[in-house]
């Protein structure tokens, strides 16, 4: 099968939608990241992209609609406050895990009674979602453990040849996942952290909390139990205040290997002599550039080396739990 990387024109659109409608998988931007998108209601498209991805079959689907796509079918009411959270914060990168009706495909959600629904900004994802008029389950369109990707260069290099169409946006704008926040009990409870912070829905709410899984407890969010965005070379990880051993690392690799820092600008900086992809300065900035360095970190290096960002809150809370999950550091349920 020819992969095609296409723009979001009228007759792309139309052939996506038919591709949909016919049990297809079709790729497409967000503002998160790329997608792999497949018709919710149909059993046979819901697997095909768990098999495509070679994704756990415990691991749930989030679905995706347009911004006027009514919703009431698929959930069995929502509180006062994702109302209100659904008004400030969508279309955006905010994932909302309702209580369940049961009338999209039982593989999306792998037997939970929830489901979780996602309304991207994303122009290209509105269009497209337009067009399919039908509710679309989509992960991230990487290979299952694989780095997500952030331009339609990064879905291409893992699926050329398994899917017939990619809708092209350009880079993703917010480079990680969507918040995954649970809206099925008395307070909103965030499985998932991401560009949408605790601080901005407690704004909104009164209170957020965020879940935490205690060992040996299997997550809420399954897919928080899987090692993720992992590139494809060693790695090691450093914090900031232990540079003089990731120095140490570096240059232990340097007689066999091409070693390369990855790390936030100001690190970089004491780092001048050696090889160093920079994450940028503002969390956002770091948010929107991780998974391109680390793409291009494992086609570069033989071990990438990650120095841990100082910030730590708000939005880097998203970006520091990628990065762990990344470099190894953390998975599974010790993770945040
Ligand atoms: P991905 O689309 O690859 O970014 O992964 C989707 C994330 O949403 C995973 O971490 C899933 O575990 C989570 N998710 C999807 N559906 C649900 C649900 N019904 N309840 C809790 N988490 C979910
Ligand atoms: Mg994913």
């Amino acid at each position: 099968m020819e992969t095609k990387i296409v723009s979001c024109s009228r007759g792309w659109l139309d052939l996506a939608k038919k591709l949909i409608g016919e049990g297809e998988v079709v790729a497409f931007h967000t503002e998160t990241v790329y997608g792999l998108g497949a018709n919710a209601f149909s059993d046979e498209a819901v697997l095909k992209v768990f098999a495509l991805k070679g994704r756990p079959a415990d691991n749930p689907l989030i679905v995706h609609v347009h911004r006027d796509y009514d919703i009431s079918s698929l959930i069995d009411g929502e509180p006062p406050y994702a109302a209100a959270l659904r008004r400030t914060f969508l279309p955006g990168p905010l994932t909302m895990v309702y209580p369940s009706t049961g009338k999209v495909s039982k593989y999306v959600s792998c037997g939970l009674d929830t489901l979780a629904i996602r309304v991207p900004s994303s122009p290209t994802a509105q269009a497209f979602l337009k067009a399919a008029d039908l509710p679309v389950a989509a992960p991230s369109a990487n290979l299952s453990k694989h780095v997500s990707p952030v331009t339609a260069r990064h879905v291409f290099d893992d699926f050329n040849g398994k899917i017939p169409l990619i809708l092209d946006g350009g880079a993703c704008s917010g480079g990680i996942e969507s918040t995954v926040l649970d809206c099925t009990g008395e307070v909103p409870q965030i499985l998932r952290e991401g560009l949408v912070t605790r601080e901005m829905i407690a704004q909104v709410t009164g209170e957020c909390k965020v879940y935490r899984a205690r060992s040996g407890e299997k997550p809420k969010s399954p897919g928080m139990a899987y090692k993720h965005y992992a590139p494809r070379c060693k790695t090691a990880y450093f914090t900031a205040e232990e540079l003089e051993k990731a120095v140490a690392c570096y240059e232990s690799e340097e007689e066999s290997g091409a070693p390369c820092f990855l790390c936030e600008s100001a690190v970089c900086a004491l780092l001048k002599n050696y090889r160093a992809l920079d994450l940028g300065g503002a969390p956002e900035e770091m948010a929107r550039r991780l998974y391109a360095l680390l793409r291009k970190g494992e086609r570069q290096a033989t071990l990438l080396i990650g120095i841990e960002p100082r910030e730590k809150e708000g939005v880097m809370a998203g970006v520091m739990n990628r990065m762990k999950r990344a470099f190894g550091v953390e998975h599974g349920t010790e993770e945040r």
